[in-house]
């Protein structure tokens, strides 16, 4: 039986508690869930009996952990095709869509440009049909889909199900969750794209296990997401973790946003552009023509790509001085030129850092677009929890 449309799956701390490691990390003895969440190996029978029972869990068959080491053991695992959960992300030009089972494994992928019109109106009956195509993948997944995760760069509000702002024409307080619910019927979470790429990646990927956690990623513009706690924070005004607009020089160019100086004003695709057509005279430069100068050794081109970087390192040296991740994941389509950037990078992280703090790794993870959009499925793995 399902639970209620929308409602969590789990409410219980121990139910809460044994299902997010067993989904994280897969199978799991009892006496294991026991010693890792403190709990006794009673309340863990008890609180994976309704998960048994619903078939969200099942038990594997008995392993002896060696030989002559008494009783043997059943590992609990997830039954990965017990729900089904459907993933779009919104970029700019296009639409990426996934369905991925109970692990965010990927099972089904769409995908197609953006015609000319981008209005809310044109996006939402794509994301209806993709949404139809993919139920239509397997036989299962129309009976056991019943949340939609969507993600978007810019303002997001996951609670009310509004996109505030977003580079897209015409986007301004679009009520997204409710429009396509109410076409698809299915329960939809509206997110930051940055913010659900980090909470993906802090459960199923890179940030397995942190309790601090950071993803930064660089391309069209720089953003990050922040975990602390073992949560993702968004802070009281739903900005935490703008990385891309921490300031770093009150001389430097503006911004987008209205500031001088931010990461993202030497940082992103279009400001390193800008940066090499002043460099060398060439307006008529694409981004393209800007890396192909810098791979040759143009020094104006190398130099707008290597204060880029240095702009990006200065920026996650702020992020780990300020809350100590454990880990800091790179990534986004500007790994690309990270043959241009990445010594830049490093060095300006190195030199900023404070103390022990420099002792976060940074992990490279290029991601390719099905990544993000199975980054918005996993928002509705999350809607399984209180
Ligand atoms: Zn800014």
């Amino acid at each position: 039986m399902f639970p209620n449309h929308g409602q969590p799956l789990v409410t219980a701390p121990a139910e809460t508690a044994i299902l997010s490691l067993l989904l994280a990390e897969g199978p799991l003895s009892r006496v294991e869930l026991a010693r890792r969440t403190g709990l006794s190996s009673t309340a863990i029978t008890k609180a994976a009996r309704p998960l048994i029972d619903d078939g969200y869990l099942h038990e594997l068959p008995p392993e002896r952990t060696a030989p002559g080491a008494g009783r043997p053991v059943n590992p609990l695992a997830v039954t990965v095709e017990r729900e089904f959960f459907i993933g779009v992300k919104i970029s700019a030009d296009a639409l990426y869509a996934v369905a991925c089972d109970l692990r965010a494994g990927l099972r089904a992928t769409a995908g197609r440009s953006l015609g000319p019109d981008r209005s809310p109106a044109a996006v939402c009956a794509l994301i209806c049909e993709f949404v139809e195509l993919l139920l239509d993948a397997e036989p299962a997944f129309r009976e056991r889909t019943r949340h939609l995760g969507i993600a978007v760069s810019g303002d997001v509000d996951r609670a009310a199900g509004e996109v505030r702002y977003s580079v897209l024409p015409g986007w301004q307080d679009v009520p997204l969750a409710a429009m396509v619910a109410e076409r698809t019927g299915l329960n939809v979470i509206v997110e930051n794209d940055v913010k659900a790429l980090t909470t993906t990646e802090h459960w199923f990927g890179e940030g397995i296990g942190t309790e601090y956690f950071a993803l930064v990623t660089i391309g069209a513009g720089i953003g990050s997401g922040l975990v602390v706690d073992g949560r993702l924070i968004t802070g009281a005004y739903g900005v935490a973790g703008e990385m891309g607009h921490i300031s770093i020089d009150p001389a430097g160019p503006r911004c987008h946003c209205g500031q001088t100086g931010c990461v993202e004003a030497f940082a992103s695709s279009d400001a390193i552009l800008a940066a090499v057509r002043e460099g060398t005279g060439r307006p008529d430069l694409d981004f393209d023509g800007a890396v192909l100068l810098a791979r040759g050794g143009d020094p104006a081109a190398r130099e707008a790509f290597a204060r880029a970087g240095r702009a990006i390192g200065t920026g996650i040296a702020t992020l780990v001085n300020l809350f100590g991740p454990e880990r800091v994941v790179v990534t986004g389509e500007g790994l690309d030129t990270y043959d241009l950037l990445g010594t830049h990078i490093k060095d300006a992280y190195a030199a900023h850092a404070f103390k022990a703090a420099a002792n976060c790794p940074l992990t490279l993870r290029p991601l390719p677009w099905e990544e993000w959009a199975r980054g918005a499925a996993v928002l509705g793995i999350q809607a399984l929890f209180p």
